[in-house]
């Protein structure tokens, strides 16, 4: 069998994707934004591991949702003498409860905490939907008003535009009410489906018994007309619900947040209570939700922790790329080279004048940390590392033959301008600082 496949290639697993340079660096720009606008609001990085316990999913995500149901990437390790059953985690918010109940962090403390990784969901792959795709999102446990909603609201807003993609994206804004709330418009919702099962398709129907709110998802046409004379979800709601509801309106509308409040906005997970929302865009086609999030306060309870409230959102990384590059084709990450080294040559000691150019280098970065600085390897003529130089995009060329290293000189070589001078190693980092300036327009 191995004999047989010799030499074939492999490939990647249908709906994982490879990030090669040139998409990291765009990567890395944006996720370099979120970053910084997370430490700002002073949240603090959680990891936790990509396999979790098939059961943690089926607990927190609920048995009767899509991802449990026909999502999750489940399997037994192969030396596991229990055989617990693992799975591929399909969402984040889950393992950060789970982290920490175990570790102590939530029962009367209030963390602000942030993740960003993979995740894994056996879906068909389509533009901006993937096997495996990344998500960075948000839980905050330990504060229930409204007030904390909005500053989730406030901070995704800040992201979408320090992105340049805030004319693109539009909040949509429900309150799914209590548990006890949710139960009875269950009930009223289940006697209207009974009554019009002529006009459910095979997906609601199945719903309809497991978990009918789902229903209200649906994106066919005839059920979303048959739903315009169901129970409204609103009308069920409990008091406090809706007093938790018009506070985190109010707060929005003081700071000049626009949103729509849709009602038929339930999200796929069981674990939401109250407020939900969804950042949606018309620009990426059917995949139009880049950011969804809501409150969760039983959720803790419900994997064996103390009662504590619990709010979050999530954002496909995936999505939000496409989307700020479909937008914004300008949106460019810089990776090119500010000072290439090029050496040739050797000393009368033996020395070669790359081992010089290394040293120099290895100088500079000590000097200039923030630059990109690469040394040209594999030798070459003058010409030819030149050529790399440009096909690197370096700004700069710092070249060293014999003459140069003998003398502790090196000729420092503006490539935009074609301008080059000699000077000593020492007056380098100095003299590179002003050509940069000099490039920039500064
Ligand atoms: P959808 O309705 O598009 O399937 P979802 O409700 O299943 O989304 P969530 O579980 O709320 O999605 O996940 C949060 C975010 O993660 C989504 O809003 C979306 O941006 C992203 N996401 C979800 N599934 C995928 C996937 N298979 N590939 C890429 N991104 C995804
Ligand atoms: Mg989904």
């Amino acid at each position: 069998m191995a004999e047989q496949n010799k030499g074939k290639k492999i490939q990647a697993i249908r709906g994982m994707n490879d990030l090669l340079p040139a998409e990291s660096v765009v990567w890395q720009k944006i996720e370099g934004l979120l970053k910084q606008t997370l430490t700002s609001y002073g949240y603090s990085e959680i990891r936790t591991p990509i396999v979790e316990s098939t059961g943690l999913f089926q607990r927190a995500v609920g048995e009767v949702t899509d991802i449990v149901e026909k999502e999750m990437y489940t399997f037994h390790a192969r030396n596991d003498s229990d055989k617990e059953s693992l799975t591929l985690r399909p969402e984040i918010t889950a393992g950060c409860v789970r982290a920490g109940i175990e570790h102590g962090l939530l029962y009367n403390q209030e963390q602000r905490l942030w993740y960003l990784g993979p995740a894994f969901r056996y879906e068909k792959p389509q533009k901006g939907r993937y096997r495996q795709f990344h998500q960075l999102g948000v839980e905050v446990f330990g504060l229930q008003g409204p007030d904390i909603d909005a500053e989730l609201i406030l901070l995704t807003a800040r992201f979408w535009r320090a992105l340049g993609i805030d004319q693109h994206v539009s909040l949509e804004l429900n309150s799914i009410g209590s548990l006890q709330a949710r139960a009875d418009y269950r009930n009223a919702l289940v006697a209207f489906l009974e009554q019009h099962k002529d006009k459910l398709d095979e997906d609601c129907l199945r719903r309809m018994y497991t978990n009918p709110l789902r229903v209200l998802d649906s994106k066919n046409p005839q059920v979303q007309a048959l739903l315009n004379d169901a129970p409204k979800l609103f009308d069920y709601i409990d008091d406090e619900s809706k007093v938790h509801f018009d506070g985190l309106c109010q707060l929005l509308d003081f700071a000049g947040i626009k949103y729509r409040i849709n009602q038929r906005l339930v999200r796929g997970l069981d674990y939401y209570n109250r407020t939900v929302f969804e950042w949606v865009t018309s620009s990426l086609g059917a995949q139009g939700t880049v950011c969804g999030g809501g409150r969760y306060d039983g959720l803790v309870a419900q994997l064996g922790g103390q009662t504590t409230p619990g709010v979050g959102f999530a954002i496909g990384v995936e999505r939000l790329v496409l989307l700020v590059q479909t937008v914004n084709p300008d949106f460019k990450a810089d990776n090119e080279i500010d000072i290439y080294m090029i050496a040739s040559g050797q000393l009368s000691d033996g020395t070669s004048v790359v081992a010089v150019a290394q040293r120099l280098a290895e100088q500079l970065r000590d000097q200039l940390s923030d630059l990109r600085i690469m040394t040209n390897y594999g030798g070459g003529n003058f010409k030819k590392q030149f050529s790399r130089a440009d096909k690197w995009q370096a700004k700069i060329a710092i070249v060293i033959g014999e003459n140069e290293a003998s003398a502790d000189k090196a000729i420092i070589k503006n490539l935009q301008t074609g301008e080059q001078i000699e000077i000593t190693q020492q007056e380098i980092a100095a003299s590179c600082l002003t050509i940069l300036a000099k490039i920039k327009g500064e």
